[in-house]
């Protein structure tokens, strides 16, 4: 069904990106994650790019006015108008103060947001053998998913996969410091709007899919 405004929350490697497209396909929404914006500007080398590299491969978070200015922006675009699923934003509570303003000013209003909860003792092993399709951005996991064929991608057929810079053990730690210290706690603030919903992610990515319907909908 069209419409839907979700927020998907969980850690580095909790598989936001993996359950967002599945989302975006079956409700016809699009996914907005701004770890996949900022690894394109980095990419085609940008002024935001070339500040938020450093940043990102030491496994901190970005600066709130610069991810508030690219969700502004994105998110007034013609494809969010049927709905959309935020994926790795908010991450601070200044971020959700600002996504709270933005939207009241647009007259629009969320339906959900998700915790997808995953233990850290999972994560490295998620973080450390995840890979990704260069040309389609299908994500993969060296043990937990991969191609069909080896070396082919499922969707698109391409053979060429990338590995993120900060996927690394070293840089994993930082990362989960940076969830616990500053994203978790806004969880009380949307508990506090009544929006949030706990969805056991430390199962079967097609059983976490099916948990995230029903919590959903048609
Ligand atoms: P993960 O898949 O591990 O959750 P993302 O792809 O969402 O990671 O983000 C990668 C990196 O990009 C983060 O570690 C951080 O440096 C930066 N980043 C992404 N989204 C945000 C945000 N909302 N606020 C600050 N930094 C962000
Ligand atoms: P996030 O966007 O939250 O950082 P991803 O969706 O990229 O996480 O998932 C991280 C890695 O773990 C990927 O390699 C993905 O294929 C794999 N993965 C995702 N969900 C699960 C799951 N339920 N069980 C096992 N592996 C998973
Ligand atoms: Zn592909």
């Amino acid at each position: 069904m069209a419409g839907k405004r979700l927020i998907l929350m969980g850690p580095p490697g909790g598989g936001k990106g993996t359950q967002a497209k599945r989302l975006q396909d079956r409700y016809g929404i699009v996914q907005l994650s701004t770890g996949d914006m900022l690894r394109a500007a980095v990419k085609a080398g940008t002024p935001l790019g070339k500040q938020a590299k450093a940043v990102m491969d030491a496994g901190k978070l970005v600066s709130d006015d610069i991810m508030v200015g690219l969700i502004a922006e994105r998110i007034t675009q013609a494809d969010c108008a049927q709905g959309f699923i935020l994926d790795g934003f908010p991450r601070t509570v200044p971020q959700a103060e600002a996504l709270d303003k933005l939207l009241k000013d647009k007259g629009i209003s969320l339906d959900a947001v998700i915790e997808v909860e995953v233990p850290d003792a999972r994560l490295i092993e998620r973080i450390t053998g995840r890979f990704t399709c260069s040309k389609c951005g299908e994500g993969y996991h060296d043990k937990f998913k991969q191609p069909r064929k080896a070396g082919v991608c499922d969707v698109c057929g391409s053979t060429e996969f990338t590995r993120r810079a900060d996927d690394n053990a070293e840089t994993v730690g930082a990362r989960l410091k940076a969830y616990h210290d500053q994203t978790a706690p806004l969880m009380p603030h949307y508990r506090a709007q009544g929006l949030l919903k706990v969805i056991d992610g430390d199962r079967d990515m097609d059983v976490v899919t099916k948990d995230l319907e029903s919590v959903l909908g048609t």
